[in-house]
């Protein structure tokens, strides 16, 4: 079954093979959707080509997103290139290391700023140049965690950050959905990847979600992709301003 053959799909946050991103793209490749890549910038640009080039007909672009530049140039290559967008995967987020661990209340002004332009405005920058490309309707979606609802040890500001992303990709369901476009967010359990290496202590929260979860084992990043997957396809076309967690089950559980 082909669930997103047609569709054009801008895949941004892919920095390796490890990348939730990434995990999404194959979902999506195998589905028979036409792919957009996006990469931060020059020190991740070879290892994402050389990710692409592994897929058929997909384009990789420049967009860091704290570049209002970027992201209006971005939105001009796809209209040129493919006229119609039809689905935003938004994978993006970053906080500094010093800003994930020990007490939130050390939080910089600075700090407090730089994770939310990156982890949260810019779902909001990047849904407001490129909604005009989903004349045909559309489906976005970003990721987050349950820090954003838990005081969750070292995750701090990203905690922050991450509720203002729900709460953002809510209120863009609530404007997009006039245009029959659909905006959504995974709520992944916790998974070894580049970002995850910045959260201290990050193998005993993996240690935990295996002894908690109902499904008793952690997230893995293709179960994260094939929920994306029917986010992205006509299946999922009454959900909007939904979180879903593809946790195992770990968020129902009590402590
Ligand atoms: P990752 O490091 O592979 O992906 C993070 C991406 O953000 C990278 O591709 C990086 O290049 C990109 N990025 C950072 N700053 C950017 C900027 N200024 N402009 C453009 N791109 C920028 O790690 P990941 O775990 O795949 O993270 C993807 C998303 O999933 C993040 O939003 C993360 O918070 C979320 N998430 C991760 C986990 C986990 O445990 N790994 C769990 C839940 C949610």
């Amino acid at each position: 079954m082909n669930l997103v053959a047609g569709k054009n799909i801008l895949v941004m946050g892919v920095a390796n093979d490890r990348s939730i991103a990434w995990a999404i793209a194959q979902s999506l490749a195998s589905h028979g959707a036409r792919l957009v890549f996006t990469y931060e910038s020059e020190r991740v640009e070879e290892r994402v080509r050389k990710l692409a080039d592994t897929i058929p007909n997909s384009v990789v672009l420049p967009c860091n997103v704290t570049s209002d530049e970027d992201i209006e140039k971005l939105a001009g290559a796809l209209k040129e290139q493919f006229g119609v967008l039809h689905g935003i995967v938004h994978s993006i987020a970053f906080a500094r290391t010093e800003e994930l661990e020990g007490l939130f209340v050390n939080t910089s002004r600075d700090g407090f700023a730089l994770a939310h332009d990156i982890s949260a405005y810019s779902l909001v920058a990047v849904a407001q140049k490129l909604y005009p490309l989903m004349s045909e309707g559309g489906s976005i979606m970003t990721m987050t965690y349950l820090g954003a609802e838990r005081a969750m040890k070292n995750y701090n500001v990203m905690g922050i950050a991450k509720a203002a992303l729900e709460a953002s990709v809510r209120y863009l369901a609530n404007d997009l959905g006039q245009y029959n476009i659909r905006v959504n967010a995974i709520s992944a359990g916790p998974i070894r990847t580049l970002a995850a290496k910045g959260i201290k202590d990050f193998n005993s929260i993996l240690k935990t979600v295996e002894e908690k979860a109902p499904l008793r084992r952690t997230t893995e990043t293709a179960e994260v992709g094939d929920t994306a997957l029917f986010l992205m396809s006509h299946l999922s076309r009454g959900i909007t301003g939904e979180v879903i967690y593809v946790d195992g089950g770990y968020h129902i559980v009590g402590v």
